[in-house]
């Protein structure tokens, strides 16, 4: 159990899927881990998120390579952790319509099946075999499966991983912003809390869309940007969705409540300016009708919430994981998909602070790559 009075070895600043996996990592090697988190776990972006856990749509090779070993992680996770994780399995079904849309999907099916990704073809009726209420156009011949696709209940995996690393030693603060990293030559040696300094031989920054700013004192560049997104809750459908589905203009999933989960791309784009003053329920309406429109249950839904969650978005869009250019003793996680992502990012991480050599599958995601830019 924690013991405040040992001092940390490592201290993790945020504590969404990316905090809480790097604190349930160090942790289980052995490392002594305070998690400081401005509000309640969980309660960021990683409790706003679709938490898709694929590499469908993952370029170039080397970052879908990274989101396919990401999927896997959370295998061996789930099977560490068991139910607790909320770790989802059952693949995901996607079609298109459309000349350019179909097109499209047959050339990224091709390429992620020579990539040895778990996708196939399978004919519409097949399809209606596993989610019978779905309602595929009869013009559509085949669907696509993406078998080894899943879902996470993020907030729960949080919760989960830092009950795990407390009964590892972890001391876990929730309602504990930290305010500054005090910087000393090529170190951070203190971190600047409201109510006085913690220090930790190495610091571990996780905070998702408040990278770039909480950083920017530091004198580095870590270009993450900020992208909305707006996701909406149902009520319980009479029959259950068993999976992700990708349907023209809408995707769903089961809900952790129950209900189904919404998104649309082009609906994000109503939320991105922040400037839109109409309830996110309003804004939201149109999921619901498109849902019904692929999904029958949907019809007899309504809208129980809708919410807007902020990606951290790297400035070419690829995961940041590594040392801050310039300090020895401090790391910086930022990424997109970091739903997909936390589980391996934690493992990985984990490694290089507790000295391990760098990670070959990270080298392409070193935050120094920003510095000549
Ligand atoms: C609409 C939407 C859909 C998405 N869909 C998917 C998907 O299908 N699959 C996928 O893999 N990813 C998806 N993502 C992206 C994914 O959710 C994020 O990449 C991921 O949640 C980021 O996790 P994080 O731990 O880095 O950030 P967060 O969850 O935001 O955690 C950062 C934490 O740091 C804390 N913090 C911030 N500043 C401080 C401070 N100064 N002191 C202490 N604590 C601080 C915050 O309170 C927060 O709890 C989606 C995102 C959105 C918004």
């Amino acid at each position: 159990m924690a013991n405040p009075d040992v001092a940390p070895d490592v201290a993790i600043i945020g504590a969404g899927i990316v905090g809480a996996s790097v604190a349930y990592a160090l942790a289980r090697r052995g490392a002594h881990v305070v998690v400081l988190e401005a509000g309640t776990p969980g309660s960021g972006t990683s409790g706003t998120s679709f938490a898709w856990l694929n590499s469908v749509r993952k370029e170039p090779e080397h970052y879908h390579r990274l989101n396919a070993a990401g999927m896997a992680a959370y295998r061996e996770l789930a099977s560490e952790l068991g139910d607790d994780l909320g770790y989802h399995t059952g693949g995901s079904l996607e079609w298109a319509e459309g000349a350019e849309d179909t097109r499209e999907l047959r050339e990224r099916v091709a390429r992620l099946a020579s990539r040895g990704y778990a996708v196939e073809w399978t004919s519409r009726e097949r399809a209606l075999a596993m989610e019978p209420p779905l309602q595929i156009p009869r013009t559509v011949d085949d669907v696509v499966f993406y078998s080894a696709d899943g879902w996470l209940d993020a907030p729960r995996a949080v919760r989960c991983l830092l009950a795990a690393a407390r009964a590892r030693g972890a001391d876990v603060r929730a309602s504990t912003p930290v305010r500054a990293l005090r910087r000393r030559n090529d170190r951070v040696d203190a971190i600047a809390l409201a109510d006085g300094d913690v220090a930790a031989p190495s610091v571990v920054v996780c905070v998702g869309p408040a990278t770039a700013a909480f950083l920017a004192p530091l004198d580095t560049t870590i270009p993450v940007g900020r992208l909305p997104g707006l996701l909406a809750v149902t009520s319980r459908p009479s029959s259950p969705l068993g999976r992700v589905v990708h349907a023209p203009g809408i995707h769903l999933r089961p809900d952790a409540s129950g209900g189904l989960l919404l998104g649309a791309t082009d609906v994000d784009g109503v939320v991105a300016d922040g400037e839109s003053s109409t309830p996110l329920l309003e804004v939201a309406k149109p999921l619901l009708e498109r849902a019904g429109r692929v999904f029958a249950p949907a019809r007899d839904v309504r809208l129980v919430d809708a919410r807007v969650g902020v990606r951290p978005m790297p400035a070419d869009g690829h995961t940041i994981a590594g040392r801050i250019p310039g300090l020895t003793n401090a790391w910086v996680v930022a990424t997109h998909s970091g739903v997909t992502l936390g589980a391996l990012l934690g493992r990985l991480v984990a490694d290089e602070v507790l000295g391990k050599p760098p990670s070959p599958e990270l080298e392409a995601f070193r935050p120094g790559r920003f510095a000549s830019r």
